[in-house]
């Protein structure tokens, strides 16, 4: 009798666990879509500079999309970005997101969160970046599921790493 309300009370126990696990699980991809959803319907920094010092053109052959970063850089400080995308929500959320970061940050400083948060989406190790530094980046982690997405989520980043290798003339 005892051993069978303890194992019953173990069941209960487990079951009210994954309940309260599910129910974070999905508020949280909740909020992470939302984060997505409003930087794709509203991308921060979206355009062209008239006279940038970097530019680049990415594409994504297996969603299709179409991405370009122009930069202003002075010095060794990126003091200007703007991007333009044509694709899916997460190649224009992760552009978006990409400018507001690496603006005002120093070229190496912004090669390196580039090289960190791409090893961080194809999984390589989620302790790369802190919480605080990812901002809203981290909620295009959960594409890490998705192997095909992590492609549009790396276009802007790619598209950055060429810009910064080819100064306008
Ligand atoms: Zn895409």
């Amino acid at each position: 009798m005892d051993r069978c309300r303890c194992f019953f009370r173990k069941r209960l126990y487990f079951g009210k666990f994954l309940k309260f696990y599910r129910f974070g699980m999905s508020l949280l991809n909740e909020l992470y879509q939302e984060i997505i959803i409003d930087h794709s319907a509203s991308p921060r920094n979206e355009g062209r500079l008239i006279t940038p010092t970097h530019f680049a053109e990415a594409y994504n052959a297996t969603c299709g999309d179409e991405l370009a970063v122009s930069l202003w850089v002075r010095g060794d400080c990126i003091m200007d970005v703007k991007f333009y995308a044509q694709g899916c929500s997460i190649s224009k959320a992760s552009g978006s997101m990409m400018t507001e970061k690496i603006k005002y940050m120093a070229i190496g400083e912004a090669l390196k969160f580039s090289k960190n948060f791409q090893n961080m989406l194809y999984g390589e190790d989620l302790q790369l970046l802190g919480e605080e530094a990812m901002g809203d980046l981290v909620a295009l982690l959960g594409v890490r599921q998705f192997p095909l997405r992590v492609k549009c989520a790396t276009l802007a980043w790619h598209a950055l790493e060429n810009a910064l290798k080819f100064p306008v003339h």
